[in-house]
């Protein structure tokens, strides 16, 4: 810290540690006014100064060595294994063909991981932390990396820390240590000076260390070390770059090419054996068993997964879904139940007070939006003068003290800073000329202030009036504040509160919220004369009244709700809110509570085994007054019946739900850091609905990702059967019918082209309206293996086929390999049309992938080069076939498709 400090402040070598003087005199050696915090252009010179404040990382491998890292790939020594044999049977162009083509694959594969790796970083880097600071006088939200030493750093629950503090103002601060100090439970921190220079990292109370996590209350706090010169920074090892972790599918792709490697060399075993005993030349068996290890391995599938995989994480991000893990894309596609958080994500977190229930008299409130302008109207249509409405006035006043909102303009228009709910009691009390502002100008002060949180239900904090009176004033989920009550104000009265006064309150709440209004309740009590248990003040209170609160829907979600129930996926509201009011949103967004059984609430669940869980979750629908606890039990007995779970959240306490959820999703604008960072997916606008894009798009990366796989193995199938055909049925010796260079050709040129472009394929018709995929469903499922298998050997069978032929009536070899050769590209250009749709290519327009189209044109042009000019005859051995041939082997090669897929059509046999 000391280091850093004497850049900035009044250079003093025995200065004491940050932790043993007083908040003031750190403030004084960072040259800061903790009330207006830096200066924006003094934060700039000291960003340029100090660099960025991010943990330094291990230096990526360079880039030669990742490229040679390639090599160690089967497939690359398979290839430069059948270059070298080549080159000592006398084979010297293929020798130099088939390395030339390994080097370039290992190219190709090395650019592409880089360019994926790039896209993930740049992904990765949209989630990158942010931090509020005090700069110019103001709250601002900046990129972590820009926080500079003399900062002034405003933290609150869920925060990660981004920089080592001193804290200035510590309001009931609880951070966990344990990733620094071992200490797993959270840790109290104040804002004292805590004397002596050996104070041990745990004892520092006044401190806040980087990367550890806010648990609860709200403060702030003076930055005395960014980077590498904070205590994490001192103690860390590089860290190494985060690697990617392999997804179901591609580690399940990596399982089928190490199979496929080892089938090959058992037939190459097998060939060889076969060969030895039939006195076949040492050459020929050479070449074949080098065909038929390139035949039958799918070269490009690894890296085409891992970057379909990618393109779609960047499809998601481009509709603000951002998937942190490349699994979860694939997850995504296979999720059957959504739960969802009510305010903000289902509904706008555009809040208004509509009503208010004061003293035993309802009010409605008029206005628009945020404008502090409306009435509080009465039965009659009186608007209230609020002079001669003291209860109004009272709870108008503690709703506005017991806030952290302000209104604001912003872009010429009204606006809330803060919490919403808060806001909307700030923009209320506004409408009759009260406001915080002007009470603490009228000397009312605040002295204590216990924060909102999610499983308390409510924020408390305790004044000090100018007459001498203390009071705690305290607003909450009318429930709770209702059994912590025993008064009622009314009329200006205290009265102790009688059953007919809670039957009277909470018809009140259930009128409310059978509109769909949010309710709160405000409450107060007087602390001015001493009582025993004033250790805990948050009971015995006097009820001031009700608030109802509107928080319209957002207007995409009931389109969503309906589109995820087509695609046979249960959305699950989980609120904190009253369960009428939910039940009530619920109905307007379309998420079925038919029966009572499908609305439950958190304190039923307190008394629900596991086991009754688990058969309740079947049905429900809707769990309201849910504390972020519950949430982790709803996850698990969902998982419990197979269900694949996505979950929202946003607080600290939500994150052990999201880490259990196969899909965690956090919220990028409200969420908190360590929410985001327990998350698969963050939403970049808090939407329930782009959950639902992002599941749609998750099936479609799935769905094109087994077409291409099945594009892939059918050609190496059809390669392989060839070969095997003319190993079985043409005696001693046989020919081979295509060269190992023109295996590799199709693989990598004319088919590996257009089967990429199957990435591109816009999704299925019935995309989302077909149940979710099984967890683990193997890719082989569904009629995959059999199409493969069938179609492939087909191919090969008429490969085979038409090289026989052309033997037969006189061709030469290179002439009878070359139309074998053609048949086996024009067969996988026709299967493409097939593979790029789960029903057949009669029902799909050949014209709907552009991509696809360009690739066959080129795969087709190279094909014909390679076919018809000298470089091609020489290197793969082709011959110019007259035309009549070529258009001969073109429909010829549709026949397996055709064929297989008209009697699909025909019969319906899906499997097939
Ligand atoms: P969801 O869980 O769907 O986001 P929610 O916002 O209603 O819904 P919580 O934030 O847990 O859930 O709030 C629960 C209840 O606590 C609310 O219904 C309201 O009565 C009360 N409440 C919400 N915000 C505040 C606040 N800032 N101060 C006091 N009470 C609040």
């Amino acid at each position: 810290m000391s280091s850093v400090a004497r850049t900035f402040g009044s250079p003093q070598p025995d200065r004491l540690p940050a932790w043993s003087r007083d908040g003031a005199e750190v403030a004084s050696d960072f040259s800061v006014t903790p009330s207006t915090g830096l200066d924006p252009s003094e934060a700039a010179r000291r960003r340029a100064e100090t660099g960025p404040n991010r943990l330094a990382e291990a230096k990526p491998l360079p880039s030669w060595v990742m490229f040679l890292r390639q090599f160690a790939s089967p497939l690359l020594i398979i290839l430069i294994a059948g270059s070298m044999v080549s080159a000592l049977t006398g084979h010297r162009v293929d020798a130099v063909a088939i390395l030339a083509i390994a080097i370039f694959n290992a190219f190709v594969t090395h650019w592409q991981e880089h360019k994926a790796a790039q896209s993930l970083a740049a992904l990765r880097r949209m989630s990158a932390p942010w931090a509020c600071v005090r700069r110019g006088g103001r709250p601002v939200e900046i990129p972590a990396a820009d926080i500079v030493p003399g900062d002034i750093l405003i933290v609150k629950a869920g925060d990660i820390l981004a920089a080592d503090i001193r804290f200035l103002v510590a309001s009931r601060v609880q951070v966990n240590e344990s990733t620094l100090t071992g200490e797993s439970e959270p840790v109290d921190k104040q804002a004292d000076p805590i004397p002596g220079e050996d104070v041990a990292l745990a004892d520092r109370s006044n401190m806040g260390l980087m990367s550890t996590q806010v648990t609860g209350g709200s403060g702030e706090g003076i930055v005395v070390g960014t980077g590498m010169d904070t205590e994490v920074g001192r103690i860390a090892d590089l860290m190494t770059a985060a690697k990617e972790p392999k997804t179901p599918l591609q580690l399940k792709i990596g399982v089928l090419s190490r199979v496929l490697v080892v089938a090959a060399l058992i037939v190459v075993a097998i060939v060889i054996g076969v060969g030895v005993i039939n006195g076949m030349g040492t050459s020929e068996m050479l070449n074949t068993a080098i065909s038929l290890s390139v035949a039958a391995i799918p070269e490009g599938l690894p890296t085409v997964v891992t970057i379909v995989l990618t393109l779609g994480a960047r499809n998601m991000a481009a509709s603000n879904a951002l998937a942190r893990r490349l699994s979860s894309v694939e997850t995504l596609g296979s999720t059957s139940v959504i739960c969802t958080d009510k305010t903000g994500t289902l509904t706008q977190n555009q809040m208004q007070v509509m009503r208010c229930w004061v003293a035993g008299k309802r009010w409605d409130v008029t206005g628009e939006g945020f404008y502090p302008e409306g009435a509080f109207v009465d039965a009659a249509g009186t608007a209230a003068e609020i002079d001669t409405e003291p209860d109004l006035r009272e709870m108008l006043s503690v709703s506005a003290l017991c806030n952290d909102a302000q209104l604001v303009e912003a872009d010429g228009r009204p606006a809330i800073l803060g919490n919403p709910t808060e806001g909307a009691l700030v923009v209320a009390a506004a409408k009759v000329g009260i406001s915080r502002q002007k009470m603490l100008e009228a000397k009312v002060q605040i002295l204590r202030r216990f924060p909102f949180d999610a499983t308390r239900k409510m924020m408390s904090v305790v004044m000090r009036f100018p007459d001498g009176r203390t009071v705690l004033g305290i607003k909450g989920a009318p429930d709770v504040l209702l059994s912590r009550s025993s008064h009622l104000r009314i009329a200006g009265e205290t009265l102790e509160m009688a059953p007919a006064h809670r039957d009277a309150v909470e018809a009140v709440i259930a009128s409310f919220a059978s509109e769909g209004l949010r309710t709160l309740a405000v409450a107060i009590r007087d602390l001015s004369a001493k009582e025993p248990d004033q250790g805990n003040p948050e009971k015995k209170l006097v009820l001031l009244g009700i608030y109802g609160i509107m928080d319209p829907p957002r207007a995409e979600v009931p389109g969503a709700v309906a589109e995820a129930r087509r695609a046979g996926i249960r959305t699950v509201m989980i609120t904190g809110d009253h369960a009428v009011t939910a039940r009530a949103i619920a109905g307007q967004i379309g998420i079925r509570t038919g029966t009572a059984q499908t609305v439950h609430k958190g304190v039923e669940l307190d008394l629900m085994s596991d086991e009754n869980l688990t058969s309740v979750v079947r049905h429900a629908a809707v769990f309201a007054r849910v504390t972020p606890e519950h949430k982790l039990r709803i996850v698990r007995a969902l998982q419990r019946n197979g269900e694949v779970t996505a979950m929202t959240g946003d607080g600290v306490n939500d994150a052990p739900a999201l880490r259990a959820a196969d899909i965690g999703v956090a919220m990028g604008l409200s969420g908190t850091q360590v929410g985001k960072d327990s998350a698969a997916l963050v939403l970049l606008d808090d939407n329930f609905a782009t959950i639902v894009t992002a599941v749609r798009e998750g099936r479609r990366i799935y769905d094109n990702l087994l077409k291409f796989i099945r594009q892939e193995l059918t050609a190496n199938v059809a390669e392989v059967t060839t070969i095997l055909f003319a190993f079985l049925l043409m005696g001693a010796n046989p020919l081979l019918p295509v060269t190992p260079l023109m295996i590799l050709w199709v693989n990598l040129v004319s088919d590996g082209l257009p089967a990429l472009t199957l990435g591109f394929e816009a999704a299925e018709p019935d995309l989302m309206s077909r149940p979710p995929r099984p967890r683990n469903e193997d890719f082989f499922a569904a009629g995959m293996k059999e199409r493969i298998l069938i179609r492939g050997t087909l191919v090969g069978l008429l490969t085979f086929y038409v090289f026989r032929v052309f033997l037969e009536q006189g061709a030469t070899l290179d002439h009878a390999r070359t139309a074998a050769f053609m048949t086996l590209i024009f067969a996988q250009i026709w299967h493409v049309f097939d593979a790029r749709t789960t029903t057949t290519l009669f029902r799909k327009s050949p014209l709907g992938n552009r991509t696809l189209l360009g690739a066959v044109a080129a795969s087709i042009l190279l094909s014909l080069l390679a076919t018809y000019t000298g470089a091609g005859h020489v290197v793969l051995g082709t011959a110019s076939l007259p035309l009549p041939h070529l258009v001969g082997t073109f429909f010829l090669a549709s026949l397996p498709t055709l064929l297989l897929s008209g009697i699909k059509e025909v019969f319906g046999v899906t499997w097939l």
